[in-house]
């Protein structure tokens, strides 16, 4: 097949200030202006009624409106036309007045009308990502949109806005070539995009104060504290979705699948602190000193959990050992398996009348204990999460029972939650001890305890007694 070239040629046209006219009433019209109002060009609308929802925009901004039928004169200073008026010989008087003075027009739903197409915006002002098909796909160009929009930070604009004020400072002080690339190549990629991110412009523009004193110095590493998710890979944010992307390491643990490691770029490394090859994890110490090891030599490293970070994940550890080394981090949030567990066998952790809080608890405590604290809440009426507590299922069902939780209180344990071994059991508190013997259950399993658990679709649960697993 012979090369096909473009028909169009992608520009950007500078219309601040300047007039766009959009003819018509209707709802395509409205669709225009609405992009119109992305920009600071004028809008001039010529529409005799306009339908409600232009009504709206009208109302809501600064439009220079005309409601009567469309004169050449409304041309008159124009960089752009619109034909939208839904009406074929309207549309065509509209564009044969604009090429006769000059203006490009767009006439919708008329390709061969056309001057110029509209693309699919991603507007991060001042950034702009203009996709167009020539007129072949709108629906297409919709779809690569709203890939690319996920890829991008939402403050990216800011970023570029932040760069345009340095860009005088840049040229005076950082010598032209080599060493000026490498200043906005960290300027971008750097700590002063990581704070623009997360919004803390100040500290971005010190950040980038600094840059200009020091370009020749070390890069410096970063830390990404980041929530995987439960397990299935469309459950991770989009910001660790980018953190991944960004990604010199990868240190993860055993939980997290590798569908989602392998959404890091192919080049980067990857630690697996959740086992080493005589099959134990490594130890919290050693974790942080490889967090800070590799941050150390400039590189960016994301910390990749299961579920939420702060979530019985030991970041505090983490961050306290970052802090102390003076390494700067963030903290990307994930699903936390309780949600996702509930989530997957449609129970209400909170339900009016019934459930009025909720506790994420686990069984063991650093001694190895099962810890009462929360059994008064469970009395109270919260739902009970449990996490790592398959082992110590027993322990923690006598220590509710003994706090005078009801026997017939609603159970469920969920093992391998939105995973493909994903397995549901239903019970009372009686049975939780038979988890103990459940020796299959051999995945990360979630126990949700409470009244409003019995809300949930438990009807092809499995039971969680015992003797009726041996009886199956
Ligand atoms: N930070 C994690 C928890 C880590 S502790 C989070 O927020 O989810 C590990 C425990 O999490 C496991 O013992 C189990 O109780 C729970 N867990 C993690 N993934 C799970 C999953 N897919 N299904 C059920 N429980 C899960």
């Amino acid at each position: 097949m012979s090369k096909i070239r473009l028909g169009v040629f992608p520009a950007f046209l500078r219309i601040s200030g300047r007039p766009v006219v959009i003819v018509g009433e209707g709802a395509e019209a409205a669709a225009k202006l609405r992009l119109v109002l992305e920009t600071d060009a004028v809008p001039r609308l010529v529409a005799k009624a306009p339908v409600r929802e232009l009504a709206a925009l009208i109302v809501g901004h600064d439009v220079e409106h005309h409601a009567r039928g469309f004169r050449d004169a409304d041309l008159d200073g124009a960089v752009l036309v619109f034909a939208a008026s839904g009406d074929r010989p309207t549309d065509e008087s509209v564009v044969a007045a604009a090429r006769a003075r000059g203006v490009p027009a767009n006439a919708v739903d008329h390709p061969e009308l056309c001057d110029f197409y509209t693309p699919a915006l991603i507007n991060r002002a001042p950034v702009a990502i203009a996709i167009g098909s020539s007129g072949a796909g709108p629906v297409l160009t919709q779809k690569l949109r709203a890939r690319i929009e996920a890829l991008l930070p939402p403050r990216l604009g800011q970023l570029a806005a932040l760069a345009a004020t340095f860009r005088p400072a840049a040229e005076k002080t950082v010598p032209a070539g080599a060493m000026r690339r490498r200043f906005w190549s960290r300027f971008f990629e750097g700590r002063v995009a990581d704070q623009v991110y997360a919004g803390r412009t100040d500290l971005a523009r010190r950040e980038a104060s600094r840059l200009l004193g020091d370009v020749d110095g070390a890069a410096d590493g970063f830390v990404s504290l980041v929530g995987a998710g439960p397990g299935a890979e469309d459950l991770l944010t989009l910001r660790a979705q980018r953190a991944l992307l960004a990604a010199d390491v990868i240190v993860h643990d055993r939980l997290v699948p590798a569908g989602i490691i392998a959404l890091g770029r192919r080049d980067a490394a990857r630690i697996d602190v959740g086992k080493t090859k005589g099959c134990h994890s490594k130890s919290q110490y050693e974790i942080n000193a490889i967090l800070v090891r590799e941050a150390r030599t400039g590189r960016r490293v994301v910390r990749l959990k299961a579920g939420d970070p702060l979530v019985f994940g030991r970041a505090g550890e983490e961050m306290a050992a970052l802090r102390e080394a003076g390494i700067a981090f963030e903290i990307v949030p994930g699903v936390t398996s309780a949600l996702a567990a509930a989530a997957e066998a449609e129970i209400p952790l909170t339900l009016r009348g019934v459930a009025s809080g909720l506790v994420f608890a686990t069984g063991h405590n650093q001694a190895g204990d099962t810890l009462p604290g929360w059994a008064g809440l469970a009395l109270s009426g919260a739902s009970i999460a449990v996490y790592m507590a398959r082992s110590v299922a027993g322990k923690v069902a006598g220590r509710l029972l003994e706090a005078g939780l009801a026997a017939t209180t609603p159970v469920v344990v969920i093992e391998n939650a939105t995973r493909d071994e994903r397995r549901l059991f239903a019970g009372a508190l009686a049975d939780l001890p038979a988890l103990a013997d459940h020796r299959d259950v051999t995945g990360p399993a979630l126990i949700l305890i409470g009244q409003a658990v019995a809300q949930g679709a438990l009807a092809d649960a499995e039971p969680l007694a015992a003797c009726e697993t041996l009886a199956a």
